[in-house]
């Protein structure tokens, strides 16, 4: 795998007028600063790259848990996958290197952290929050359906929010690079669509569907198939039991949506091109793509 690059993080020695050739990183560019959290394989700090001061996050990854848990082939491929993607609302990964022990990925900052959270602390967002983050998560999944990459698993707690309280899709670990359709089980539960609970093939309308369900939890502040057991879920996705709670009061226009977005059979639903175009986005969202309370 290539080492990425930013302008500003350019890794690149040039040997006696010769081509340039690219150089590793190692933990010795950078300082480092503050935990900013802590995931199931490891922890993620603040740090600065010496040589251009770039303020990035860098997350440490214990080879021995990645082993354990078998999870290193997915590594490579979020790896590979995010290593190739550039778009405001999708997290950069600018690289990755690795030692005896421990493999490190330097990823874009998101400075005000953690979506998850945010909707913790406000219960449900306001109808103008949702849709300006729902649009540009779906100029996003364009974006990556465009270059044959589907996310799979698009739910709050895979998204960070950068300075501007721009969105950002920060994990890439369920994605793939396809051209066929896929069969593979994966994504958490809630935020599964029909065909994958059922195992059937599946294209990159999953994520139309994982999409809705985040517009509906924005909104209600639960995913729509929620239920004490696993097998309840399973059944309401299966059945697409959608019902709308009378509080929080939210638009006939956005429930209108929702159900566009929630459709059993693939082929119906919603484009993410149409989402734009939809009056709920079009009123609501704004334009820049950034929400700022
Ligand atoms: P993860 O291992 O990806 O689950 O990351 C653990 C925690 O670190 C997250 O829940 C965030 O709070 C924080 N974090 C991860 N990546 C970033 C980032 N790029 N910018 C800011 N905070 C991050």
């Amino acid at each position: 795998m290539a080492i990425a690059a930013e302008p500003q993080m350019e890794r690149k020695a040039s040997s006696d007028g010769a081509a340039a050739e690219t150089k590793r990183w190692t933990l010795n560019d950078f300082d480092i600063g503050k935990p900013l959290g802590r995931g199931k394989f490891g922890h993620v700090y603040l740090a600065r790259e010496k040589r251009s001061n770039h303020i990035v996050a860098l997350k440490v990854l214990f080879k021995s848990q990645l082993k354990q848990s078998q999870v290193e082939h997915q590594l490579r491929r979020e790896v590979e996958i995010q290593s190739h993607l550039r778009h405001p609302n999708i997290l950069r990964l600018y690289g990755y290197f690795y030692d005896q022990k421990r493999v490190y990925l330097i990823l874009e900052y998101a400075a005000k952290g953690e979506l998850y959270k945010e909707l913790q602390k406000c219960n449900y967002f306001s109808e103008r929050r949702a849709a300006t983050y729902v649009a540009s998560l779906a100029r996003a999944l364009i974006y990556c359906h465009g270059k044959h990459v589907i996310h799979r698993d698009i739910k709050p707690e895979n998204l960070l929010i950068g300075a501007q309280g721009e969105l950002k899709i920060a994990d890439f670990g369920w994605s793939v690079h396809t051209f066929n359709r896929r069969r593979t089980m994966c994504g958490t539960l809630d935020y599964l669509p029909p065909e994958m609970v059922e195992s059937v093939e599946h294209d990159a309308s999953v994520d139309i569907w994982s999409l809705g369900v985040l517009c509906y939890e924005f909104l209600y502040g639960i995913p729509p198939f929620e239920a004490k057991e696993h097998s309840d879920t399973y059944r309401r996705i299966v059945q697409v039991d959608l019902k709308f709670p009378s509080k929080p009061v939210v638009s006939s226009s956005a429930k209108d949506l929702i159900s566009q977005m929630l459709v059993k059979e693939t082929s119906q639903r919603l484009p993410l091109h149409k989402l734009l175009e939809h009056p709920w986005i079009v009123q609501n969202a704004e334009p820049s793509g950034v929400y700022r309370g």
